[in-house]
């Protein structure tokens, strides 16, 4: 059972956005690894705060946590927004600035943990993909622009000469307990044991410039809504001899006119008129790629589900394919001439007209139940 989000950040639901920021920054400065080195427990309830946060902080996530709760952002697969946790480079990168000046490192992102000299990880970029129904149903290769900062041409470094180098420095503070030695990350150089020593004019205070670059992302067949891939290494460059951060990329999905999505199956509405389904017909529907043509016996019951083995969506998963299916409904004409209502008048009471349901004829909610069993 997953924890409320409103209880790990000690607040009521009708928090407003100033106070749910007030109280996650109360935590997160609480609870802050470099306050708790090597405090694991400590660590989970930052990275706890921070994922309520990331939720609680933005106004569309907020609606559907408080309507459907947890389960609104489980079922991802792909790690979706919230659903497996937060690693400490996105909450660095992604709420840095609410720590204020004095800690997470300045704008690298990055926290190592551990002792000694870190790599220090650049921030990462985050961008949204908007995809059609047909790029989702077998996966896409998506050619995107990003900014990003990479270390400008002839930037060099030196060694840090706070920390000679070794990334951290050590205090020594007097407590109840005696005299302790604790080790910190060095705040000149972010722990990366270097700091800048020339730069060309057009890099910024780090050495780095905004460049832009086309990155290729293959967005495998299946995603959701809400699911987020990560390219790594696409991010930001980190000062020095840091490693890049990483390209967060948020999918989002764009509606079909006609196909309707529930998990890997799609849904679509076929109207057919009273004489199409007394005769049989064939008709042409929308599918994944283009339209595919299908028969309809003569006799065809309204309500009739035809399903299109495979012709679905890719899972994600790897296994197969869903299926298309199609709900049949019988148009019933609203006007008639008069000839036409002569006929149906004279058909009334005729045995052939008459409402015969086989065992074979489900009801609509026994259809439903089969179809997810
Ligand atoms: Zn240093």
């Amino acid at each position: 059972m997953k924890e409320d989000y409103y209880e790990i950040l000690g607040i009521s639901k009708s928090a407003t956005a100033a106070e749910i920021k007030k109280a996650y920054r109360k935590k997160a400065l609480q609870y802050h690894p470099d306050k708790n080195p090597g405090d694991s427990s400590a660590e989970e309830k930052f990275k706890k705060s921070a994922e309520a946060y990331e939720i609680l902080s933005d106004a569309d996530k907020k609606a559907r946590y408080d309507q459907f709760g947890h389960s609104a952002f489980e079922g991802g697969g792909g790690g979706g927004f919230g659903g497996g946790g937060m690693n400490m480079d996105d909450i660095f990168s992604q709420f840095g600035d609410i720590f204020g000046g004095g800690f997470g490192g300045g704008g690298f992102g990055g926290f190592g943990g551990g002792g000694g000299q870190r790599r220090v990880k650049g921030s990462n970029l985050r961008i949204r993909v908007s995809l059609t129904l047909d790029e989702i149903a077998n996966g896409v290769e998506k050619k995107v622009k990003v900014k990003r900062k990479v270390q400008a041409e002839g930037v060099t470094y030196k060694t840090c000469s706070t920390c000679n180098g070794r990334g951290q420095v050590t205090k020594i503070q007097n407590t109840i307990l005696g005299r302790m030695q604790t080790a910190a990350v060095c705040s000149t150089c972010g722990g990366s044991g270097q700091i800048l020593d020339g730069k060309p004019g057009d890099s910024d205070a780090q050495g780095l410039k905004v460049v832009e670059e086309t990155v290729s992302i293959n967005i495998p067949a299946g995603v959701e809504e809400g699911m987020q891939l990560k390219v790594p290494n696409k991010g930001n460059d980190a000062p020095g001899n840091g490693v890049p951060g990483d390209l967060l990329v948020a999918i989002e999905t764009q509606e079909h006119s006609t196909l309707k999505r529930e998990g890997d199956n799609l849904h679509y509405d076929l109207y057919v008129s009273i004489s199409e389904a007394v005769l049989g017909t064939s008709k042409e529907i929308d599918a994944v790629g283009g339209k595919v043509r299908i028969k309809l016996e003569a006799g065809i019951q309204s309500g009739k589900i035809l399903r299109l083995r495979g012709k679905g969506i890719t899972s994600l998963n790897g296994y197969g394919a869903g299926d298309i299916l199609v709900h049949v409904n019988v148009w019933t004409p609203k006007e008639l001439n008069k000839e036409q209502k002569e006929f149906f008048e004279k058909m009334q009471g005729n045995d052939n007209f008459e409402p015969k349901p086989e065992k074979s004829d489900k009801s609509f909610f026994e259809k439903v139940k089969d179809m997810f069993s």
